[in-house]
């Protein structure tokens, strides 16, 4: 789960994270009102949406008066912010953080991550702040800094310090760097946090070391212990799919494609996935019915699949461990009943009481394209959503 800038930014300043001075507003009314709040002369008014690349694409003014805030708000409130990271579609902008401008004297990136290879928590930090970290390891490798740090003992001062002189800090500040970056990585074990990223941090003209921007993300399976953390959701950053889905328990991933997928495991999917691509077709998303799916759970998958707009075909592929063939095949029967599906279905399913499941799609009378293997499922899934765009458009030009 991602939280916004300013959430983590409060977050991060608990845990002695030097912060500027901001304040949130749902208003360009409020925002304009909160410069007096804050006080100074400068103010930075910031966009709140789950995606970075803000200042590149308009989310992130330098306004000085409280007019030139008012403005900025009114330009932003409602828009759709369209940056590098948040797809074509955009996220929208609902609340912005109106921030205290900080003189930068130079920008630093800081990230904390997990790292899978050595299962430790590393620390990447550049010189180079402010540009993307992608950008950095193409452009600049060379001034990227990285250091794992060992779980039994924590993040040391003298790791910590040594991560400061590679960046160059100066001895008056090394203190500083210290704390910043101690602070970041109790906060990242405190809330099983999986990113927490500063880009940039600063080192302020009348130098103190100030995080300018702050993104984090939670691992989701630890979201139950940290219920002050669960409460930060914004539904409003969400592919709204995807939400839905998650309310009912269930992991699904939006996609771009036609075919709707209904497998069980992860790796089935990107199998899934792979070979409708392998046959010629784009997957819309991918529903995990997960284990031990009962026929109203696989009906439930259904509907949600198919309440995305962009499906126009449905394929299931399910290979039964946990799960029984006989049930999924109930559960598609059972939603195909309650709706009014005007799109092919292709059901391939492998395992445990596969018998049983084939003989209640091929008494159920619906018109369920079967498959036996994964490749014939997917070039019957692309075949038929082919075959009924050329019948959609001969309709077309017949009318
Ligand atoms: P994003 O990463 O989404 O583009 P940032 O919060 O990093 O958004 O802001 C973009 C740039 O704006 C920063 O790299 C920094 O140069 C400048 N900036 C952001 N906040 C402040 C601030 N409070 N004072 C001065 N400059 C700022
Ligand atoms: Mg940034």
């Amino acid at each position: 789960m991602d939280i916004h800038e300013y959430q983590a930014k409060e977050i991060l300043s608990r845990f002695n994270v030097e912060v500027p001075k901001g304040a949130l507003a749902y208003s360009p009314e409020q925002a304009a009102y909160r410069t007096h709040e804050l006080g100074g002369d400068k103010w930075i008014v910031k966009a709140q949406v789950h995606a970075g690349g803000r200042g590149k694409a308009g989310g992130v003014k330098l306004c000085q008066s409280q007019d030139e805030v008012y403005d900025a708000c009114n330009d932003m409130f409602g828009r759709k912010l369209v940056t590098h990271q948040t797809g074509p579609q955009g996220k929208g902008i609902y609340r912005v953080y109106v921030e205290s401008a900080v003189q930068i004297d130079h920008e630093i990136y800081l990230g904390f991550v997990l790292d899978r290879s050595s299962q430790r928590v590393m620390i990447v930090a550049s010189t180079e702040g402010g540009m993307e970290i992608e950008e950095i390891s193409a452009d600049r490798p060379e001034s990227i800094v990285r250091s794992t740090v060992e779980p039994a003992v924590g993040l040391q001062e003298f790791q910590a310090r040594e991560i400061a002189f590679n960046l160059g800090i100066e001895p008056g500040l090394v203190q500083h760097m210290v704390r910043t970056l101690q602070g970041c990585y109790r906060a990242f074990l405190e809330f099983d946090a999986t990113m927490v990223e500063i880009n940039p941090l600063v080192v302020t003209g009348d130098n103190r070391v100030v995080a300018l921007d702050a993104k984090m993300s939670f691992d989701d399976n630890a979201l139950f212990r940290h219920p002050q953390i669960s409460e930060l959701r914004d539904k409003s950053q969400e592919d709204p799919r995807e939400s839905r889905a998650a309310d009912r328990g269930l992991s699904y991933v939006g996609l771009d494609g036609n075919i709707g997928c209904i497998v069980n495991g992860a790796g089935l999917a990107m199998a899934t996935m792979d070979t409708i691509k392998l046959a010629g077709g784009a997957p819309a998303n991918f529903l995990d019915i997960g284990g031990g799916a009962s026929p109203e759970r696989v009906a439930k998958a259904f509907r949600l699949v198919l309440s995305d707009d962009n499906v126009q075909a449905v394929l299931v592929n399910i290979f039964a461990g946990i799960n029984r063939c006989d049930w999924v095949a109930e559960g598609v029967v059972l939603a195909l009943k309650s709706l009014q599906l005007d799109i092919p279905v292709v059901v391939r399913l492998a395992g445990t009481n596969v018998e049983e499941g084939q003989k209640i799609l091929a008494k159920s009378g619906l018109p369920i394209i079967r498959a036996t293997s994964l490749m014939e499922a997917a070039e019957r899934a692309v075949g038929a959503w082919q075959n009924d765009l050329v019948q959609a458009t001969k309709m077309r030009a017949a009318l």
